[in-house]
């Protein structure tokens, strides 16, 4: 493995990591080209160039605005670093193969639904509808095994959520509906249903946990897109080899 592309798609994602911070904050606001300068949310200084370096900037500034002193969301470091790490990551696992085209776009819809969600508590239509096209293309180029495999997974996520929605009455989202049809057409039949059953684990966990030490916070409504992004993402990389794991451990016995 060559060090230098390692390197490369690191810097590449905590670059992309950082503008994808902006797209997610300021599309829900539609603020998207009024402000071509960022600024400070608070003071609205202009920032300059070295006050926009991805993770060193927030470093060295404390995380706090050098203007005003306002604390700078951890959300921009984090996203930027969560970026930098998948992209090279996704390098590492398919090296310069097609499927890294499908890796690297969806790792980028993954940081813009965390930011959105976690921000705005939801998911919006343009950037959905932005990357519906572009997964329809690079899956009829890089197509899954076999290859109807991505528009049945798209239908049934879907539909599946559509009957979550259903039966919680608005427990989650038209955006999280969309979100795992996209899903669908990225992971396959097989995918999106591991994708979804680790969100609803990692939701039951990291919420379950929040409501033993938080008690004041119980009430408040979860954004459930980080975890279906943690879901989409170890199916995405660990999908074959957890339903491997799986029918081996637990099939092979009943059968
Ligand atoms: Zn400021």
């Amino acid at each position: 493995m060559n060090l230098v592309f390692l390197f490369y798609f690191f810097v590449l994602g905590l670059g992309l990591g950082s503008f994808y911070n902006v797209v997610g904050l300021r599309v829900p606001v539609s603020t998207f080209l009024k402000n071509k300068r960022s600024i400070c949310p608070n003071c609205f200084h202009s920032l300059s160039w070295y006050e926009l370096i991805p993770v060193l900037s927030f470093l060295i500034q404390r995380g706090s605005c050098r203007h005003c002193d306002q604390s700078i969301s951890r959300i921009y470091p984090f996203i930027e670093l969560f970026t930098g790490f998948f992209f090279v990551y996704s390098f590492y696992i398919f090296g310069f193969r097609p499927e890294l085209a499908v890796a690297l776009t969806f790792v980028s819809l993954m940081s813009i639904v965390f930011v959105t969600d976690i921000t705005y508590m939801l998911i919006p239509d343009r950037i959905l509808f932005f990357f519906l096209p572009i997964f329809l293309f690079l899956r009829i180029l890089v197509p899954l095994e076999p290859w109807w495999s991505a528009f049945l997974g798209a239908s049934i996520g879907l539909l599946m959520l559509a009957s979550v929605i259903v039966i919680s009455r608005g427990g989650m989202g038209g955006g999280d509906m969309k979100l795992v049809g996209l899903f669908g057409l990225v992971l396959g039949v097989k995918g999106v249903l591991l994708a979804f059953f680790l969100a609803c684990i990692y939701g039951t966990c990291f919420h379950g946990l929040q409501w033993i030490v938080n008690k004041q916070g119980r009430k408040k409504p979860i954004p459930f897109g980080p975890y279906l992004v943690m879901g989409a993402l170890t199916a995405y990389f660990y999908g074959e080899m957890i339903i491997t794991w799986y029918v081996r451990t637990f099939l092979t016995f009943t059968l």
